[in-house]
């Protein structure tokens, strides 16, 4: 499949790497937003939000989670951080595969771009 992240996953494309499980991945931004900016991945192939099924729930509460508990590993999570996922050209998707961006290390405004 020609896929970016599936192939980061399958380490065809390196990236810096900063967590792994055997159901997401997660990796730094190539062109970072933040002073932190990781972008969390499910290494089962799912192009965009609306392509979630019922039984993938819980790899895609794992983002989340994993998020989380990177923020805190950051020592960012009490301050505050922002994830977004962006879904499809109007979105600003850009990779055809879901991805949490997690961004943390400074201060963000509200509404986003
Ligand atoms: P999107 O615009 O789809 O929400 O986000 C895609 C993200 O992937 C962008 O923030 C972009 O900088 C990042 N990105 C694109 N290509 C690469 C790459 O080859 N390696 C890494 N680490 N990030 C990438």
């Amino acid at each position: 499949m020609d896929c970016l992240f599936c192939k980061i996953i399958n380490r065809e494309i390196p990236a810096d790497i900063v967590y792994e499980d055997d159901e997401v991945l997660a990796f730094n931004d190539i062109n970072p937003q933040a002073p932190t900016h990781v972008l969390i991945i499910p290494k089962q192939h799912i192009a965009t939000l609306n392509d979630i099924e019922e039984h993938q729930l819980a790899t895609v509460g794992r983002l989340q989670y994993t998020a989380a508990r990177l923020a805190k590993d950051y020592g960012f999570a009490e301050g505050g951080y922002r994830v977004v996922m962006n879904c499809n050209e109007d979105g600003g998707q850009t990779v055809y595969h879901i991805h949490m961006h997690l961004m943390g290390g400074r201060r963000f405004t509200w509404p986003a771009g």
